[in-house]
């Protein structure tokens, strides 16, 4: 995993971090900056996004993952008694193959109504148990040489 200045001037997400394009803040720390997404799949889909330059989930620090994950719970309640929704996925997606765009890492807070029309398209497929057994012996292995959570 490549080194990351904690701003980079290409990055859209970094120009609005530093006041260059506006956006609809929402709540703003020294960690952190939420805003609403400007083309909202719902109403109050909303981004929080660390104020450093980090790609996405497989560049993050803990310490990142840790700052952003603390404000995830009071913002999506805020949010979603804001627009009296009972429910929102927190999705980040991480990499071109999973529909990542913008390349500085952001989770999405899309709430969720039973009469609203965003659809997720999830079709549950069979878990063998063989493969899964080969699976988790490869995923505990990877882990067990990982870095632990990235140095800042
Ligand atoms: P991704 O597909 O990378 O997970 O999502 C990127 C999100 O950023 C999209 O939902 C898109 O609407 C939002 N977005 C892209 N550019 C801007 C911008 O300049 N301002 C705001 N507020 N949202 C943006
Ligand atoms: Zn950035």
């Amino acid at each position: 995993m490549s080194e990351q200045s904690p701003h980079d001037g290409g990055c859209i997400f970094c120009r609005i971090i530093a006041g260059e394009i506006p956006c609809q803040k929402i709540i703003e720390n020294q960690n952190i900056l939420c805003f609403l997404d400007i083309g909202p799949v719902v109403v109050g889909h909303s981004l929080v996004i660390p104020k450093r330059h980090i790609r996405n989930i497989f560049d993050m620090p803990s310490e990142v993952a840790a700052a952003v994950a603390y404000e995830l719970p009071a913002l999506a309640r805020a949010i979603c008694a804001a627009v009296e929704a009972p429910a929102c996925h927190i999705l980040l997606n991480s990499g071109i193959e999973a529909m990542q765009s913008v390349h500085h890492a952001h989770y999405h807070i899309i709430p969720r109504k039973s009469d609203d029309s965003f659809f997720v398209p999830w079709r549950p497929g069979k878990l063998e148990t063989q493969e899964a057994h080969n699976l988790i012996s490869k995923i505990q292995k990877n882990y067990e040489n990982m870095d632990e959570g990235l140095s800042a």
